[in-house]
């Protein structure tokens, strides 16, 4: 029996989304932008769905863009800049690749891109703000990091480039990556006031291929592909109504259980930092970080240490292991922390959901023992 500590990768089903999954996919057969009575009950049923996870960000349903996963909503939000005037995007070092390829890309083409440390995980508000000029025009920070779980202050950070667009009479854009944060610690969109946001069902024990975009303007947001004209005309292709379903199902039952698992899941990444303190193993996620997610420094190269642990029953990962090719990736957002590449290297990513229990958390620390301690 495999034990599972790579939730911030992808989570299980839960129960209750695949029935709904199954239910919803039963008794809405229609297209919802089919006019007959099918259609317009399919429909119905998708805007009763994202009012009520609306309702849950404490957003406007107008705001909500239904996507195929955050990848997208990443892609559509950074495509719709290039329709617009290029500037300068200030971004943090510590990206998920979803954005950083297309910082990547918009620098090709004429953009220019400012990269921000995050010493010790953190992107500072000073910093951020003494890296703004009047040619800013989007600033990406990501709410919670995939390989750390440090928590950026995203309502301080989104304060500091609001009080540079009143001095400067000039719109920025915050561009908040929130995947990690969705029905966990450090989301605010309400109180934060970002531009941009982009969730993603499959970490919260939701379907894979459901993602969300919150935009605060919609009509910035370009289609990528407009076809049928769905989502308001922001995203076109048939809605996947099913997969929103338990989306809204899955975010439903994390929001239900929020306080409790976050302190259930706190006591346990207690013990883990504690246990793996005690056998000599660095921690390189802060004190504050996301409870969900807890990287340290193995002994060996992390592929090593990954594998021996797997061999043991665990599943672990040795990095951001989100990208077909992870390897190298999680290194630089640790390098960016200011954790040389050597250490880097031995990073191991332990990552919590709703599902861990106590026990998988003593045995986990029981197989580091063994493997340290021979
Ligand atoms: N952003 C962050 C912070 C992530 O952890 C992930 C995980 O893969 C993504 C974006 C991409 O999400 P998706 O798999 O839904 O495209």
């Amino acid at each position: 029996m495999e034990i599972y500590f790579d939730n911030a990768a992808t989570t299980p089903l839960s129960q209750r989304a695949a029935k709904t999954y199954i239910e919803t996919a039963e008794l809405y057969p229609g297209n919802p932008s089919s006019i007959h009575r099918l259609g317009r009950k399919a429909k119905d049923e998708l805007e009763r769905r994202r009012c009520h996870i609306a309702s849950m960000l404490g957003v406007n349903e107008r705001n909500l863009i239904f996507t195929s996963g955050a990848t997208e909503s990443i892609s559509l939000f950074f495509s719709s800049l290039l329709w617009m005037e290029k500037g300068t995007i200030v971004v943090s070092r510590i990206e998920h690749e979803a954005v950083t390829s297309w910082t990547t890309y918009l620098k090709k083409i004429g953009w220019n891109i400012v990269k921000i440390k995050a010493k010790g995980g953190f992107v500072s508000p000073d910093e951020l703000y003494s890296s703004l000029t009047p040619d800013t025009k989007v600033v990406a920070v990501m709410a919670v990091n995939n390989v750390t779980g440090a928590i950026e202050d995203t309502k301080g950070l989104v304060e500091c480039v609001r009080k540079y667009e009143k001095e400067n009479g000039k719109k920025i854009l915050f561009f908040s990556d929130s995947v990690q944060a969705l029905g966990k610690t450090g989301l605010d969109l309400k109180g934060s006031d970002v531009d941009g946001a982009s969730f993603s069902a499959h970490k919260i024990n939701g379907p894979r291929g459901v993602g969300l975009l919150y935009a605060k303007n919609p009509e910035m947001i370009r289609p990528i592909a407009s076809a049928g004209g769905q989502e308001n005309g922001h995203r076109g292709g048939t809605e996947n109504l099913p997969g929103v379903a338990a989306f809204d199902e899955a975010l439903t039952e994390w929001m239900e259980n929020r306080e409790d698992d976050e302190k259930r899941i706190g006591e346990y990444n207690k013990m883990l930092r504690k246990s793996l303190s005690k056998l000599g193993l660095e921690i390189v996620s802060p004190e504050s970080a996301s409870p969900y997610i807890l990287s340290v420094l193995a002994p060996l190269p992390s592929e090593v240490f990954t594998r021996m642990l797997m061999d043991k029953g665990f599943c672990v990962s040795s990095g951001s292991a989100c990208s077909n090719n992870a390897k190298g990736k999680s290194e630089g957002i640790l390098e960016a922390m200011g954790i040389r590449n050597e250490k880097a290297k031995r990073a191991i990513r332990i990552s919590m959901g709703r599902d861990t229990k106590e026990e998988d958390v003593i045995s986990l620390c029981k197989a580091f023992g063994e493997l340290i301690n021979g």
